[in-house]
């Protein structure tokens, strides 16, 4: 059993405060939805807790059973057992999928024996094209393709925590069902480290309805404004999220006192 703590994270990027003091955590076995307005932060958190170059941390920690990952460069983090599914997933021409996982498996100490297997099963349970399997890292997939090829390495690499940055953007209906059924499977799976925990960044109630989260969060300018159940993504669906903007004001977290910096801000 692993946990996940982020506690009173601060961030900035090019020179402007984006995250407000995020609280969150999340255990194994868990999955953690975040959904917020465009620009709210949400792929500032994961980078910011992936250690993605050109983000400032002001204050706060993220905690992986109690090692701070803020101190670590972003392949430790991954080592620790971090994973980022991204948004949107960079093509590497020139790196085969099994070479890079085969990297992947040594830098964690375990054996490549049969991986060229797994890897296959592994594309059959998620119907990812074994055809495409040997194409490099991305390269000329279609947008579901990249996700499924993702969610492929998640499922291989067994990390402790996931953060799936949109994993529905680009996908139709039945490659956002193979892909949340495998990672919602991996949640129910317990490994050597339990099941995988998952904070799920998403717009839409589709992927959440597969993912079954435990608590979903809003995130507001930088802020988590509010907590709770699924019936929360319902709320959403309903409402909008114009009804939690005015909960941003009230939000307790982190008040900025005004310093000499802002002067210079701009
Ligand atoms: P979300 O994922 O919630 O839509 P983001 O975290 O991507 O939002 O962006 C939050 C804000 O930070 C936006 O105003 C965005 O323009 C800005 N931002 C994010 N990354 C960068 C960057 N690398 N350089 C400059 N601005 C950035
Ligand atoms: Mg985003």
């Amino acid at each position: 059993m692993s946990t996940l703590e982020i506690k009173g994270l601060v961030a900035s990027v090019a020179g402007q405060q984006i995250l407000n003091g995020i609280d969150l955590t999340v255990r194994s076995g868990e999955v953690h939805a975040i959904m917020g307005p465009n620009g709210a932060g949400k792929s500032t958190l994961s980078a910011v807790i992936m250690g993605k170059p050109g983000y400032t941390v002001h204050a706060g920690q993220v905690l992986l059973d109690g090692v701070d990952l803020l101190t670590l460069p972003a392949w430790q983090r991954a080592q620790a057992g971090m994973h980022l599914v991204m948004q949107y997933p960079s093509e590497v021409p020139g790196v085969g999928l099994t070479d890079m996982l085969a990297e992947a498996y040594a830098a964690r100490g375990r054996s490549v024996e049969g991986l060229a297997d797994s890897v296959a099963d592994e594309a059959e349970r998620i119907h990812f094209p074994v055809a495409l399997l040997d194409r490099s890292l991305n390269v000329d997939l279609s947008g579901g393709e990249k996700k499924r090829n993702e969610t492929l390495q998640l499922a291989l690499l067994q990390p402790k925590f996931a953060i799936l940055d949109e994993l529905d953007s680009g996908l139709d209906i039945d490659a956002l069902r193979d892909c949340s059924r495998r990672v919602e499977d991996a949640t129910n799976e317990s490994g050597p480290n339990g099941g995988l925990g998952v904070i799920a960044i998403t717009h839409y109630n589709r992927l959440l309805e597969e993912l079954h989260p435990d608590q979903v969060h809003i995130l507001v300018k930088g802020r988590i404004v509010e907590s709770g159940g699924p019936e929360l993504a319902d709320r959403l669906e309903i409402e909008g999220y114009e009804a939690f903007a005015g909960a941003d004001a009230a939000a307790p977290a982190a008040p900025k006192k005004p310093s000499l910096d802002d002067l210079f801000a701009l």
